[in-house]
């Protein structure tokens, strides 16, 4: 089986710091570093992670010692204010593209505009950028109409173009005066726009990584639009025999939470096919 990979695969650069800064943290204390829920949605990653020391708690309310990390995606105002006042070691690896979103949802809040994020309201991104608007923002997941004077738009970073694009155009009819901040990441961008160059050339294509992604949810759905054979996978154990049967062709992209590893294992087998 031929098989064709996209240029940008396998981890982000935020993921890459995130993973570097955990690592070092896990070994400078020998273990005892907590992040507050898995640092990034690939569960094989957090799984490696656990054996080095590095462990996630759902309630950061229960952790008593050890270090604290902040994830890539961020974590609530809340939280990080109850770490800093028990005085925890923390390490935030929260992605500079993720306080990006942060710094220009809180501008607009102080300019009086209504804060719209365009995302996925239970994703952790979503519900830290609304914590630290003081829960006072507004999260559109599909086009709405909303009447208002000023309204500000921010979007996840992992956000589809062409979601972002009709959200905001519905906007437009309600709205007096509109700012729009594009902020999704230029990583999930381009990770989008190889995904859907390189799904016209193949017979299928292949999107590996965390179920749980929200940049691999989104990137499966934008290949499938353009490929309707394109498979969602997390490892190699998930492919299947038959969906190979006249494919000569396969194209494979990953997320931006995707090992390395776990694209070469997937590629190696497939070429084998
Ligand atoms: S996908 Fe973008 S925003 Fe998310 S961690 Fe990677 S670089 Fe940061």
């Amino acid at each position: 089986m031929n098989v064709v990979k996209t240029k940008n695969i396998g981890f982000c650069f935020g993921v890459k710091r995130a993973i570097k800064m955990v690592l070092k943290a896990a070994e400078e204390t020998g273990g005892k570093v907590f992040t507050i829920g898995p640092i990034i949605h690939n569960p094989q990653m957090v799984e490696l992670l656990k054996e080095k020391g590095v462990i996630p708690v759902d309630d950061v309310y229960q952790v008593r010692d050890g270090t604290v990390v902040f994830r890539t995606h961020g974590i609530k105002k809340e939280e990080e204010e109850y770490i800093r006042s028990t005085g925890l070691k923390a390490i935030d690896t929260t992605c500079p593209f993720v306080k990006r979103v942060r710094k220009h949802a809180k501008n607009l809040e102080k300019s009086g505009y209504q804060v719209v994020i365009v995302g996925d309201r239970n994703h952790p991104e979503v519900k830290s950028v609304l914590s630290y608007l003081n829960n006072d923002g507004i999260v559109l997941q599909e086009p709405t109409t909303l009447t208002a004077k000023k309204v500000g738009v921010v979007s996840q970073t992992t956000l589809d173009k062409d979601t972002f694009v009709e959200i905001v155009k519905e906007l437009i009819a309600g709205v007096e005066e509109l700012r729009i901040y594009n902020t999704i990441c230029e990583s999930t961008q381009i990770r989008q726009n190889e995904a859907i160059e390189l799904s016209g050339e193949v017979d299928m294509m292949l999107v590996v990584g965390g179920k749980n992604s929200s940049n691999c949810t989104k990137l499966y759905k934008v290949v499938h639009k353009v490929q309707p054979k394109t498979h969602h996978i997390e490892t190699v154990e998930d492919l299947r025999p038959e969906w190979f049967e006249n494919v000569a062709r396969v194209g494979l992209t990953g997320g931006a939470s995707t090992p390395d590893l776990i694209i070469d294992i997937v590629e190696g087998r497939v070429k084998n096919f």
